[in-house]
C-alpha cells in the first residue's frame, strides 16, 4: 500500500509521486489549505491538502486525530520561511493528490504529545496509543537492536540458540513460584521457570558447549523495586570455561554492543571482591561515577565515651563508618533532616555528622551535635577521611548490615542530589561473593543460587560454609547490576553437600533435583555461564527511568496487566477441569462459584 515510510522522505525524492499509509498526528486548517501531519513508526511527514484536488480535500477535511489514511502525491520543497530544520523531514512536503481513510478512529484518551499530562495507568491500560509515541517506538527500536546485536555477537562467538522449557519444575532463583495447574495431572501443577538455569546445565551434560538464549524469566516477589513478575534474560553456559572465559566472553559482548549501538567505548572494567565493595561503598552494585567512599572509624569509636557509637563499634556484627562529602558543609539543617529521614527507610535510627568550618582551628573550628564526645580522636578521624575546610562528614553506627545499606544509598543519593558524576558509564565486576547469607535465625541461604560453585574443597565447606566464598561474579554498570552468573557444581558429591549445608536432605533433594543429580552423574563436564538482565541493560542503554519504559505491555507494581486485566478469573468449568475448588473467602472475593 505504500511505497515510502513518512520518515523516509527527503529531498532526493523531490517531484517524485509517493504513497504513505499512517495515523493523523495533527490536523490544521489554513485558510482553505489543510494541513495533515501523517506519523507512521519512522517518523513525520507534512501533507498538504488543497481545494482544487477536491475529493481528497473532502476528505481529508473529515479526518481527524489518528485517523488511519493512504496518501498519495508528489514530493515538494516547503516554501521558502516555512521549513523546519528539526525535522528530519522539514525541508519537503506531499502536496496531496488522493487521500483514503483506511480507518477512524474515536478521540484518543490522550494526545500523543500530552502523555504527561495523563497517569502512567491510563498510558498502560492504553498501551497501543502510548507506544505510537515517537520516544516509545524509539525505545523499542533500540531493543530490537541490542538483541540483534547480541545474538550476533553470541552466534559469532559459537553460541547455539536453545529453548528451553516454560511449563517445568520449580528453578530456584530465591522468588515465589508462578504455578500453572495440570489438567493431566490432578492436583500436580507446573512451575514457570525462574530462570534457564537448570536445563542450560543439563544442556552441558548433553554436550552442546556453548548455550544461549534470551529467555523470559518468571518471578513471583514483591514488586518494591523497579521489577516485573515476567522479565527478559540474555542467559548463557559454556563447558571447560573457567571464570575468566565467562567474564571475558561477557565483557566483550558488553564492550562490542556499546560500541555499535551507542557509538561508545566503555573503560576498563576493574575487578572488586565483594567484601571490598560493601566495606567502601555499602554496596555489591557499587555506582562507580560517583567518588565518595564509605570509611571505616570502628578502632577509633571504641575509644568514644559516646554508646550509639561506641557499641557497634565494638560488636562482632556491627559497624561504625564515615562519609565525607567535599564542600557539603553548606548543607541547611533541613537538607541534613531530609536525609536524616532517608536513610531512616533503611533501618538507620539517625545521622550523626560534623561540619568542617576552619580546620586550623581544631575542635573550635567544627561544627557538629556530636563532636563533644570524641575530642579524644577527632584528630585522627579528620585526617583519616582527609577532611578539609568547607567539608560535611556524615556517619552511619549500627549492625554492619544497616550501616551499609543506610550510608550505601546515602552515597548514591548525594550523588545524584549534587550531580557528583565523574564519568558516564562505570562498569565493573564484583567477584568472591560469600557461598551463603544467614537469616537472624543463621539459617543458611545460597547468595546466588544452590549450584554455584564454591572456590573450596566440599570438606572446607562442609567445616565453615559462612566464610566460603563462591565462583560467582557479577557485572555492575553504573551502581545497576546488569548481569551475574558463576561457575557451576559439576559433581554430584559436591552438589549433595551444599544441599546439605542449606537443609535440603537426600530425600527432599531427589524429589526437587534428582534429574539434576542423575544427569551430573553420567558425564558432567566443567561449567559456568551468566545471564545479563536484558530490560535492565535496554533501560540504561536508552536512558530510560524504569524497565517499564522499554517493554511494549509492562505490568503495574501489583502484577496485573492493566490492559488486558490479567490475571482474571475463570470459569468454574475450567476449574473443574482443573481439579480446583476456590477456598470460601477467595469465592467471596473474586466473585467465583
Ligand atoms: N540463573 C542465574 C540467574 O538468573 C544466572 C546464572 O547463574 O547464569 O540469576
Amino acid at each position: 500500500m505504500r511505497s515510502h515510510y513518512c520518515g523516509q522522505l527527503n529531498e532526493t525524492l523531490v517531484d517524485q509521486t509517493v504513497s504513505l499509509c499512517g495515523w493523523v498526528h495533527r490536523r490544521r486548517d489554513h485558510g482553505g489549505v489543510i494541513f495533515l501531519d501523517l506519523r507512521d513508526r519512522d517518523g513525520i511527514a507534512q501533507v498538504v491538502v488543497d481545494p482544487d484536488t477536491a475529493e481528497a480535500f473532502a476528505t481529508a477535511d473529515r479526518a481527524r486525530s489518528e485517523f488511519v489514511l493512504r496518501i498519495t502525491g508528489r514530493v515538494r520543497l516547503r516554501p521558502e520561511g516555512t521549513q523546519n530544520p528539526k525535522m528530519p523531514t522539514g525541508l519537503i512536503e506531499v502536496l496531496a493528490k488522493e487521500v483514503e481513510v483506511l480507518n477512524t478512529a474515536a478521540t484518543p484518551p490522550f494526545q500523543l504529545d500530552e502523555h504527561g499530562r495523563v497517569g502512567e495507568e491510563v498510558r498502560l491500560k492504553h498501551r497501543y496509543i502510548d507506544l505510537r509515541r515517537p520516544e516509545m517506538i524509539e525505545k523499542l527500536r533500540l531493543r530490537s537492536r541490542i538483541s540483534h546485536n547480541v545474538r550476533a555477537f553470541l552466534e559469532g562467538q559459537g553460541f547455539l540458540d536453545i529453548e528451553t522449557p516454560v511449563l517445568t519444575r520449580a528453578t530456584p532463583e530465591g522468588a515465589r513460584d508462578y504455578l500453572v495447574p495440570s489438567r493431566t495431572h490432578p492436583g500436580s501443577f507446573f512451575a514457570l521457570p525462574q530462570s534457564p538455569q537448570l536445563f542450560k546445565q543439563l544442556l552441558m551434560v548433553a554436550g552442546f558447549d556453548r548455550y544461549y538464549q534470551i529467555a523470559k524469566c518468571f518471578r513471583d516477589e514483591d514488586l518494591r523495586a523497579d521489577r516485573q513478575p515476567e522479565f527478559t534474560q540474555i542467559d548463557l553456559e559454556a563447558s571447560f570455561v573457567s571464570e575468566d572465559d565467562i567474564m571475558g566472553i561477557s565483557e566483550a559482548m558488553i564492550r562490542q554492543l556499546f560500541q555499535e549501538v551507542l557509538d561508545v567505548e566503555l573503560p576498563e572494567f576493574p575487578r572488586m571482591t565483594w567484601a571490598d565493595a560493601m566495606h567502601r561503598f555499602g554496596s555489591d552494585k557499587p555506582d562507580l561515577r560517583i567518588p565518595l567512599m564509605l570509611v571505616d572509624v570502628d578502632d577509633l569509636m571504641q575509644q568514644v565515651d559516646f554508646q550509639v557509637f561506641s557499641g557497634p563499634a565494638s560488636a562482632a556484627d556491627g559497624r561504625v563508618a564515615a562519609l565525607k562529602v567535599p564542600g557539603g558543609g553548606g548543607m541547611s539543617r533541613k537538607v541534613i533532616d531530609e536525609y536524616t529521614k532517608f536513610v531512616g527507610i533503611y533501618g538507620a535510627k539517625g545521622l550523626a555528622w560534623i561540619k568542617v568550618n576552619d580546620r586550623a582551628k581544631g575542635i573550635e573550628g567544627l561544627q557538629s551535635p556530636i563532636v563533644k564526645f570524641m575530642e579524644n580522636v577527632i584528630e585522627e578521624l579528620l585526617d583519616r577521611v582527609g577532611a578539609e575546610d568547607g567539608d560535611i562528614i556524615f556517619f552511619g553506627a549500627d549492625k554492619a548490615r544497616v550501616v551499609n545499606e543506610a550510608l550505601g544509598a546515602l552515597r548514591v543519593k548525594l550523588g545524584e542530589d549534587l550531580n557528583l558524576y565523574t564519568q558516564a558509564w562505570a562498569p565493573l565486576w564484583v567477584v568472591d561473593f560469600p557461598m551463603f547469607e544467614s537469616d537472624d535465625n543463621g539459617r543458611l541461604s545460597p547468595l546466588h543460587h544452590p549450584f554455584t560453585s564454591p572456590s573450596c574443597s566440599p570438606e572446607e565447606l562442609k567445616s565453615n560454609p559462612a566464610v566460603a566464598l563462591s565462583r560467582a561474579y557479577d557485572m555492575v554498570l553504573n551502581g545497576t547490576e546488569l548481569g551475574g552468573g558463576s561457575i557451576r557444581i559439576h559433581d554430584q558429591a559436591m552438589q549433595s553437600t551444599v544441599f546439605e549445608i542449606l537443609g535440603i536432605g537426600a530425600e527432599e533433594a531427589r524429589e526437587k533435583f534428582g534429574f539434576l543429580l542423575d544427569a551430573l552423574h553420567y558425564g558432567a563436564p566443567p561449567h559456568g555461564g551468566l545471564a545479563f538482565g536484558l530490560d535492565r541493560l535496554v533501560m540504561l542503554m536508552a536512558g530510560a527511568r524504569t524497565i517499564r519504559e522499554v517493554i511494549a505491555f509492562p505490568k503495574t507494581q501489583s502484577a496485573g496487566c492493566l490492559l488486558t486485566d490479567a490475571p482474571g478469573e475463570v470459569s468454574a468449568d475450567q476449574l473443574k477441569d482443573l481439579n480446583i475448588r476456590l477456598r470460601q473467602k477467595a469465592k467471596a472475593e473474586t466473585g467465583n462459584e
